[in-house]
């Protein structure tokens, strides 16, 4: 069996990530040690009361595994890879940081998408590995059938990006700015909307208010800002769009995507409203039938209002492998402008999903 390191596995994704290996039956068929940046020597979370976690930083034990999988962070690829690598370890190495993603010896994986340039780069030596941005795979997922058929020139794309995306400690502060808005209104059973509204804004603003980890009140609130400046003006996570998507793809040109990243303070799913700049005129018809056919994953919503609450929102595509996308229909700018809204769970397209089947890759070319 392909002897797996498995880094991060407490984090959002890492969590996300064993709970698919395990439902998935793969921690039967990867003989996974587990490491830990924080408890070397504690309870490893599978392989009985005798599984203990490996020290993550240890070069020795890494190097030991055939593959090792990173969900731990950026940080840790920074510190771990360069070292590892230089140790002579010629494994592969998996992992869902952005650190690795534009060098030319790592891949970008998103198989319902790339399938064929990972096995490619497998069969020409390639050993890193690398999940994209969830957004840019989320939406790669919800349009690939268009892209597929060279029928999309530019994409803006308008992001509802939620906290999971940013890791456990921002999602748990959002539980506590939650809980201190709630705890605001509890003497106010009865009370008008405005004074509910007066109530909320005050302990919102208020010094006391948890802002250490986001940076800024979340809840009840929107921040158009994710990552850091670049000098286009943009945002990091703005900037990502074109530049992995067209990696993904292989474009070359690289594919047009841009468009402002918002933090909501939805849990785990990413929305994005998109306008799609077509090559052509595409009927609605084809264009519903072009979308369902871009991998088995994609859900068409109807554009009516009760298809949409119930189908097109955060709240009800959390915890599912599908990619929702519904309000299509053509812009009034012409018939070649579609309006569309999509909707996908980033810990798992986003994140997990590909760095779970990329490991079913190595252990079926092994077999
Ligand atoms: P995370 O939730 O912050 O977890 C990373 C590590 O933080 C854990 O493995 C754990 O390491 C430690 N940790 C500290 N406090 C924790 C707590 N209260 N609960 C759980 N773990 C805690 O990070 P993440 O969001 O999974 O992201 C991991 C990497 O994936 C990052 O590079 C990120 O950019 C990338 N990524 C994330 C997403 C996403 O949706 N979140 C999507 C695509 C890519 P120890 O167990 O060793 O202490």
């Amino acid at each position: 069996m392909l002897k797996v390191g498995f880094v991060g596995w407490r984090g959002m994704v890492g969590s996300v990530l064993l709970d698919r290996m395990r439902s998935e039956g793969d921690l039967d068929s990867l003989a996974v040690q587990f490491f830990s940046t924080s408890n070397p020597g504690g309870r490893a979370p599978h392989g009985g009361a005798s599984a203990v976690l490996q020290d993550a930083r240890e070069i020795d034990a890494l190097a030991r595994c055939e593959a090792v999988l990173s969900c731990q962070g950026g940080g840790y690829t920074s510190e771990v890879f360069a070292a590892l690598r230089a140790s002579g370890w010629n494994g592969y190495w998996i992992d869902a940081a952005s650190t690795l993603r534009l060098r030319e010896d790592a891949a970008l994986v998103l198989d319902p998408i790339n399938a064929d340039q990972i096995q490619k780069r497998l069969d020409d030596g390639c050993r890193n590995f690398i999940g994209a941005n969830c957004t840019v795979s989320l939406l790669l997922m919800a349009i690939g059938g268009l892209l597929r058929e060279g029928l999309v020139e530019w994409v803006s794309t308008m992001t509802y990006q939620a906290v999971s995306g940013a890791g456990a400690r921002k999602l748990t502060e959002l539980g506590s700015q939650v809980g201190a808005l709630g705890a605001a209104t509890t003497d106010l059973q009865g009370g008008s909307a405005i004074e509910v509204e007066q109530a909320f804004t005050r302990v919102q603003t208020g010094a006391a208010f948890p802002v250490s980890e986001i940076g800024a009140p979340l809840a009840c609130n929107v921040l158009p800002w994710i990552d850091r400046a670049m000098d286009s003006g943009q945002t990091r996570e703005e900037w990502k769009a074109s530049v992995e998507a067209s990696k993904i793809l292989g474009a070359d040109p690289p594919v047009v995507i841009d468009g402002i990243c918002a933090r909501v303070d939805a849990l785990r799913c990413h929305s994005q409203a998109l306008c799609i700049k077509l090559a052509r005129a595409v009927p609605l018809a084809e264009v519903r039938d072009l979308l369902s056919s871009g991998n088995a994953w994609v859900r068409l919503v109807d554009n009516s209002q009760e298809a949409t609450l119930r189908q097109l929102t955060p709240a009800a595509v959390a915890g599912k492998l599908d990619i929702h996308i519904g309000r299509l229909r053509h812009l009034s700018m012409g018939p070649e402008y579609l309006g569309a809204f999509t909707v996908g769970d980033q810990l798992l397209w986003g994140a997990a999903e590909p760095l779970r089947r990329m490991l079913g890759f190595l252990r079926d070319a092994r077999n």
